[in-house]
């Protein structure tokens, strides 16, 4: 199966102008001016006018869903497969939250392996806001080693209420243990850290990468743009060679407590002179967005995967080089912090996890995972032998 994809503006994430694409089976060919193709095998679809982007990798969802603050009525329900097609999440990476009694890894699991078998090409983190973690082998280098959508540990809840409030010791054996795991099998093996808004904020992680001999890349802190201290703190961080990452989804609430909306967190990180390599932005889709006055749980809202996309265009009406900043945020930086060689931006023998975008509506008219369409808009114009391929 080869599909060309011909006169798109091509972001890979950073701009390389008007350009063809070529897919041979699940995996970019070539790129640039590759010209017409002909054969049987070959189809064509003419992407004048759209702009042409990575998948997003999304390294902070909840696809089985999450919440259970504050009773069971506030469980919040699983991500629909479809969901995260529409926001061109190709790469959702599931965790586990506060609640990892009622649901468990296994869950997790099945959900990712769910969402692959429908064509995402979806990963997961081993463990949940408690610690020690809960697991799918009893050990976490175990679980990076033997389960092959393992490719990390989180979200693990620091300076929250919720935690399990651990010491540097057990942090640090943690990351290690990850570490070991990610050694052995070639993968990322990051600690996702969700950090609440205690007032002990990232204490926890500089001492845990303060005491020597794990890589900063070992301990990836997320919420960062939860407040104006964090942030701070954050940015020190990612200045010391951390990947830090910021929330997209957001309530007014949130935002009257002090968040700071992600995309403007990053236009301002970058602007203070962190390297934006080191920058991502995840959706949190499934999580809960319990709004807490004073340790008191006063309400509570579903996040959804659309908040990048929705960053996405908040970032394009700013023009070219906040979109590429946010762009790369979602794609390219996501991937290298978790270690995903083979995704997150265009380029020979990567992944074909492809989105087109019209700029004008800011909608998306593809969307390709592995050499699949799992969307494409009945506009597009296509021609040869995959005509009534599209799904
Ligand atoms: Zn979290």
């Amino acid at each position: 199966m080869i599909v060309l994809i011909r006169n798109a503006e091509i972001f890979g994430p950073d701009p390389l102008g008007a350009g063809d694409l070529l897919v041979a089976g699940s995996r970019i060919a070539a790129l640039g001016a590759v010209g017409p193709h002909h054969g049987s095998a070959v189809t064509t679809v003419d992407a004048r006018g759209c702009w042409l982007l990575p998948g997003f990798v999304d390294v902070l969802t909840h696809p089985a869903g999450g919440g259970g603050e504050g009773g069971f009525a506030n469980r919040t329900g699983a991500v629909a497969f479809e969901a995260f097609v529409e926001a061109g999440v190709t790469t959702p990476v599931g965790a586990l939250g506060t609640d990892s009694i009622t649901r468990s890894v296994e869950e997790l699991y099945g959900t990712v392996m769910a969402l692959r078998g429908r064509g995402l090409a979806a990963l997961m983190y081993t463990g949940a806001y408690r610690v020690p973690p809960p697991t799918l082998t009893g050990d976490v280098a175990r679980d990076l080693v033997l389960v092959e959508p393992v490719i990390g540990v989180g979200e693990v809840a620091v300076a929250d209420q919720r935690s399990s409030q651990p010491t540097v010791e057990e942090l640090r054996r943690l990351a290690a243990d990850a570490q070991l795991g990610a050694t052995l099998s070639g993968k990322g093996g990051a600690v996702l850290v969700h950090v609440g808004d205690g007032d002990d904020g990232l204490v926890l992680l500089q001492a845990a990468l303060a005491a020597g001999n794990l890589p900063r890349r070992a301990l990836y802190p997320t919420h960062a743009n939860r407040n104006a201290r964090l942030f701070a703190e954050a940015l020190d961080l990612a200045r010391g060679g951390s990947f830090i990452d910021f929330t997209a989804s957001t309530t007014p609430a949130l935002l009257e407590q002090g968040e700071i909306r992600a995309l403007d967190a990053l236009l301002q990180a970058i602007e203070a002179g962190v390297p934006g390599a080191r920058l991502t932005l995840s959706s949190d889709a499934g999580g809960s967005l319990p709004h807490y006055e004073a340790g008191e749980l006063l309400g509570l809202r579903s996040a959804g995967p659309e908040a990048l996309l929705g960053t996405l265009r908040a970032a394009l009406e700013r023009g070219t080089s906040s979109f590429c900043a946010a762009l790369a945020a979602m794609t390219r930086n996501p991937a290298e912090a978790l270690g995903l060689r083979d995704r997150g931006r265009l380029a020979p023998g990567a992944r074909a996890d492809l989105l087109l975008l019209d700029p004008a509506s800011g909608t998306l008219q593809g969307v390709m995972c592995g050499g699949q369409w799992l969307y494409r808009a009945p506009k597009l114009p296509v021609a040869g032998a995959g005509e009534g391929d599209a799904r």
